[in-house]
């Protein structure tokens, strides 16, 4: 009983070019990887199942080490308004959007920033109570700072010409003193108030978009982070068990545990490791510092474009060695979020005072802004760097103004790290970024946006088409301890392949933006076929 996948070129990534004709499978496991004829003749006997994928490339199936799955689904489902340009625009989307929903259901889009339309102009409640008064709509603003709201939306949120500002927030007034529709921060929690709450029907329904969206982009798995966001953490692990279910819908997802329920669900019988045939739960995430958009990743220096400030610490340096104290005592490794320098120190601080289980990879997210000492610290550890490529692309050139000069050399220093032997997975964390595993690649290899034809911003950071691809493989694996299982196309490994339809090795960077995928299997199992 097995299964014989040929007639396409095999990448298997052990090296640069090792190229191969076919892979043998049993028990979803390879039992060989070599040259069709030879194949056939050594298992003839006990190949049941002959895959011809007729063209295109077979690589080692590619896995997303930071997302956020549900996020990225409730996403799919919103209307992204963030390159809408024209209010005429941003009112065919929502027209088109209501015709889509059943009365009565709430209109979300997201993203909207007026500073892109002429006149750089806020639209009032009146223009969206034009497009439906059958459905409450909300828009809220790229920042997520504000929203805009129909009259319908305002109002279930009971929100008349009376209602007071609650503290910190603003209901902004037309000039006939009426509410206009656009509500600042807290203001925003009167709506929110009113908006349908999360269950399992919501949940399901994001997750399983999310999970069709990923299997359509070639990915076999994804390191994901969601389990603190959607009220009942249990509810929100039960819906990946159902819509993962290991048999008919298999996807190699590693839930990282937010530390804040990490000893909940301990409790409960979610401990790391496996929960079914492609489920696993991963390590326990903290949040150490915040981003270095609106300036609140934590430095150890002043902001270069605002020295009043070097960012925010989410927690103190005692309390982080405390919160991986308590994630030893369960016998987890951890996944810290650090953008910051500072922040790296705080996490450095307390990994080596709560080292890691045996056998067991800590890990560190996105990794901005480093230094030399930081870098060496981390050297002697057994951590990895969760590192987001695309960032490159969207973060340069204002994030020069953010850091200045001299920290540039070490931020967002993918090849320094890889010459320093730091092992480093690649991850999108989408839905801030398209997950498009080919776009992350694209920024690895030219850090720059596609199109542009520039060197790229700090070219000696690099990465080869080889390089960028283990991230997203061999590195992925490596951040869970799997790289003896996954990553690669290798005797014993797991039959997991992203089949695409052309070489990328063939092809310039922005080629690879419209190569396609032909096939994603899991556990020997199509998951995908594209059209
Ligand atoms: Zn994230």
């Amino acid at each position: 009983m097995g299964t014989l996948w040929y007639g396409a070129k095999v990448r298997t990534l052990r090296t640069e070019d090792d190229i191969q004709e076919a892979v043998y499978v049993e028990n979803g496991i390879i039992q060989e990887v070599g040259e069709k004829e030879s194949l056939i003749r050594k298992f003839e006997e006990s190949i049941t199942d002959y895959q011809d994928v007729s063209g295109g490339v077979i690589y080692p199936g590619l896995v997303d080490s930071h997302l956020h799955m549900i996020g990225h689904g409730e996403k799919l489902q919103r209307l992204d308004l963030s390159e809408v340009t024209s209010v005429n625009t941003l009112m065919e989307l929502l027209r088109q959007k209501a015709k889509e929903l059943p009365e009565g259901e709430w209109l979300i889009a997201e993203g909207f920033n007026e500073n892109l339309f002429t006149p750089a102009v806020v639209p009032h409640r009146a223009e969206l109570d034009e497009v439906t008064s059958r459905h409450p709509i909300v828009l809220t603003r790229v920042c997520r700072h504000a929203m805009l709201v129909n009259s319908y939306a305002l109002e279930l949120a009971k929100i008349h010409k009376d209602t007071p500002n609650p503290p910190g927030g603003l209901i902004e007034k037309d000039t006939e003193g009426l509410p206009s529709g656009y509500l600042h921060d807290q203001a925003q929690e009167y709506v929110r108030d009113v908006m349908p709450s999360i269950d399992s029907t919501y949940l399901e329904r994001a997750l399983s978009d999310s999970l069709e969206d990923l299997w359509s982009q070639g990915f076999t798995g994804a390191h994901t982070e969601d389990l603190n966001y959607y009220g009942d953490s249990l509810l929100t692990i039960q819906t990946f068990h159902k819509i993962i279910d290991g048999e008919k819908r298999k996807f190699r997802a590693n839930l990282l545990v937010h530390h804040e329920v990490a000893a909940f669900l301990n409790e409960r019988g979610f401990s790391y490791g496996r929960l079914n045939n492609t489920l696993e739960m991963g390590a326990v995430k903290i949040f150490a510092d915040g981003a270095l958009g609106g300036r609140t990743a934590l430095l150890r220096q002043p902001y270069s474009d605002d020295p009043s400030t070097s960012g925010v610490a989410i927690y103190s340096r005692e309390k982080i060695r405390h919160i991986v104290k308590e994630a030893r005592m369960l016998n987890m490794p951890v996944a810290i979020h650090t953008i910051g320098d500072l922040a790296l120190e705080y996490a450095l601080d307390a990994i080596e005072a709560h080292p890691c289980p045996k056998g067991k990879r800590d890990r560190l997210i996105h990794l901005q802004v480093t230094a030399p000492d930081l870098l060496k610290r981390l050297q002697k550890l057994p951590v990895v760097l969760d590192i987001q490529p695309r960032f490159v692309a969207s973060d340069f050139p204002w994030v020069e103004e953010r850091l200045g000069s001299e920290r540039l050399e070490y931020a967002f220093a993918w090849n320094t790290y890889l010459n320093m032997g730091i092992k480093c997975a690649g991850g999108s964390d989408a839905p801030i970024e398209p997950p498009n595993p080919l776009l992350g690649v694209h920024a690895a290899v030219t850090r720059r946006k596609p199109g542009q034809s520039h060197e790229g911003y700090y070219p000696n950071e690099k990465l080869t088409l080889f390089e960028a691809l283990r991230l997203f493989t061999v590195g992925s694996a490596e951040a869970i301890s799997k790289e003896s299982e996954t990553g690669l196309i290798e005797k014993g490994y797991k039959a997991d392949f992203t089949i695409f339809d052309q070489d990328l090795f063939d092809l310039t960077p922005d080629e690879w933006l419209d190569v396609k995928v032909k096939k994603t299997v899991v556990d020997n199992s199509v998951m995908y076929e594209g059209k």
